[in-house]
């Protein structure tokens, strides 16, 4: 029988690619060859202002070099429009949806993949129907208590709890947020595992009430623990990391990027060079290193 194993690599093209993203993306295609299953690329470029130019090709070009190759796609969630307003639309045919005008600037941060910290919990403000006159609104999710709680495959339980409040699903200025296009495309593509990095387990009691609230099928989690930089802050391209271009340009071989990245992940026992096909048929996900990973390689 046909495995009906799916998963994706799902990049945010604002910035290049770095070790933290090809730490996940590792583990993401070994798991997926190991099981036998398809990889679908997604590109996560729905909040179009903070999208760099030619860096979705720079991370394709990034993940051909390293041998971390794709099935599907790539899917751009510009091109998703269509989508996302189907489930809106479900979602507000069964009351779950109301506009909100309060403050723009909580609301920016809500369509990008949040980081971390959550920010405040909405108050629910606008959940009364009182809203400003004149002012566009965001759309909001009635995110009742408790939260979700689920089994994550790499961070174990996670508890139901508190939600963070009502969250935001199209933002004022009609940019979808990531919780609902995330949710619709990996249903879409029939992803039974997402596994990405563990900044985003907070999100994912969210994701799991619009799941439900949707009628979709909620896949497995696993949650990759972070690449951090000498302080302990955690790479990100805003942060301008290492780029895995610029290890490239520096004369590192993809060989031995992987052999870095697989040994800390506890799959080699050194980090001697290694291309990653070569790691597949001992990889066990359930034995990575579940810890973050301090990014210093040797020069
Ligand atoms: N686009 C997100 C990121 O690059 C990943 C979102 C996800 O995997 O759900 O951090």
């Amino acid at each position: 029988m046909a495995s009906t194993y799916r998963t994706r690599f799902a990049p945010s093209p604002t910035g290049k690619m770095h070790p933290g993203h090809a730490r996940t993306a590792l583990v993401t295609w070994l798991q997926a060859r190991k099981q036998g299953g398809a990889i679908v690329m997604r590109v996560e470029d729905i909040d179009r202002p903070r999208v760099v130019p030619g860096s979705a090709d720079a991370i394709f070009r990034d993940h051909e070099w390293l041998g971390l190759d794709w099935d599907e796609g790539p899917v751009f969630q510009s091109s998703r429009d269509e989508a996302y307003q189907r489930a809106l639309g479900q979602l507000e045919a069964a009351g779950m949806v109301y506009p909100c005008t309060c403050s723009r600037k909580e609301i920016a941060a809500i369509a990008s993949a949040p980081h971390g910290d959550e920010g405040p919990r909405y108050p629910g403000t606008c959940r009364s129907g009182v809203t400003k006159p004149g002012k566009p609104p965001a759309l909001r999710f009635v995110f009742e208590d408790p939260s979700p709680g689920f089994e994550d495959v790499l961070c174990g339980p996670y508890p139901e709890g508190r939600t963070g409040g009502d969250f935001v699903l199209r933002r004022a200025d009609g940019i979808w947020a990531y919780q609902l296009a995330v949710v619709v495309d990996d249903d879409e593509a029939e992803i039974t595992e997402v596994i990405r990095g563990a900044d985003l387990l907070s999100s994912t009691p969210r994701q799991i009430a619009l799941y439900r609230a949707l009628g979709y099928r909620v896949p497995r989690f696993a949650h990759v623990g972070l690449v951090v930089d000498a302080d302990g802050n955690r790479l990100a391209t805003r942060h301008q990391a290492t780029s895995i271009e610029s290890l490239r340009e520096g004369g590192r071989s993809a060989e031995q990027v992987i052999g870095e990245l697989a040994c800390s992940l506890g799959l080699t026992a050194t980090s001697a060079p290694i291309r990653a096909e070569e790691l597949v048929s001992a990889f066990d996900m359930t034995e990575i290193s579940r810890s973050p990973f301090t990014w210093n390689p040797t020069p």
